[in-house]
């Protein structure tokens, strides 16, 4: 074929055609959506959780700390939270903060002692985590760019009396491509959360198509005021107006591409 100014158009114009519908089906992926993960070792509880995640249709990641010592019970009920499309992420095996560890020994003891650490011992229960949650929700300067090298995706948490609002609260709405930093909220008894901050926040994510990342530890009938538990009644409102607003329920894994 003779490269003539007609072909040369009709082939620019293909070209155009095909960076625009690439652009359109990136934009496809982009759903807006809530990302909600669980930290520590409350395998019971969260086992308790299972009839309410399902009918919802939500799943989630629960963040593992000292992997070493789940009883076989406690694994058969993570294996079968699992199987329902839950994700098993790893919560380090010591649950320290990253900045005093490596202060005090050594980064390398740091990954020996707290995330390779567990890492083996979810493996040996039949686990492969995928993604991290830093102790105390921080890592150090450099832990990332290490951590990174092991996990598909690391999750921090924003510091509880920096927010003023959720809304407001612009680190925790991931967007996919824009932000590689997987950062939540807490939804724990000690952040005072009220159904109001909740609708905010879910609304903004609706509206600006991003992804709002929440966390909590262990669930309660009564949370007692400012303890690392949540109310499963303001999860339940959480679920409930996720689905009214169409948010896609993402695992954190599932917010990093490949
Ligand atoms: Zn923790």
């Amino acid at each position: 074929m003779f490269l003539t100014r007609q072909n040369l158009l009709v082939f620019l114009l293909l070209m155009s055609f095909f960076f625009v519908s690439a652009c359109s089906s990136d934009q496809a992926q982009q759903q807006a959506g809530i990302c909600i993960s669980f930290d520590d070792r409350s395998i019971k509880e969260w086992y308790s959780l299972q009839e309410l995640l399902a009918r919802y249709n939500a799943k989630v990641t629960f963040f593992i700390s000292g992997a070493a010592a789940l009883t076989a019970e406690e694994v058969r009920m993570l294996k079968e939270l699992e199987q329902q499309g839950h994700e098993i992420g790893s919560h380090g095996a010591l649950h320290v903060r990253a900045r005093d560890y490596i202060r005090e020994h050594s980064y390398q003891e740091y990954l020996r002692d707290e995330v390779f650490s567990n890492t083996r011992a979810l493996e040996k229960k039949g686990f492969l985590p995928t993604a991290f949650a830093y102790p105390y929700g921080r890592g150090y300067w450099f832990t990332d760019l290490l951590l990174e090298k092991h996990f598909k995706a690391i999750r921090h948490a924003v510091s509880t009396d920096s927010i003023r609002g959720l809304s407001a609260t612009d680190d925790i709405f991931f967007k996919l491509g824009e932000s590689k930093e997987l950062v939540a909220a807490s939804i724990d008894a000690n952040v005072h959360l009220n159904k109001e901050a909740i609708d905010n926040a879910l609304q903004k994510a609706a509206t600006e198509n991003k992804v709002l990342m929440i966390f909590g530890h262990k669930p309660a009938q009564a949370p007692s005021p400012g303890s690392y538990t949540f109310n499963i009644a303001l999860l339940e409102y959480i679920l409930q107006q996720a689905n009214k607003h169409n948010l896609e329920f993402y695992r954190v894994s599932d917010l990093v591409q490949d």
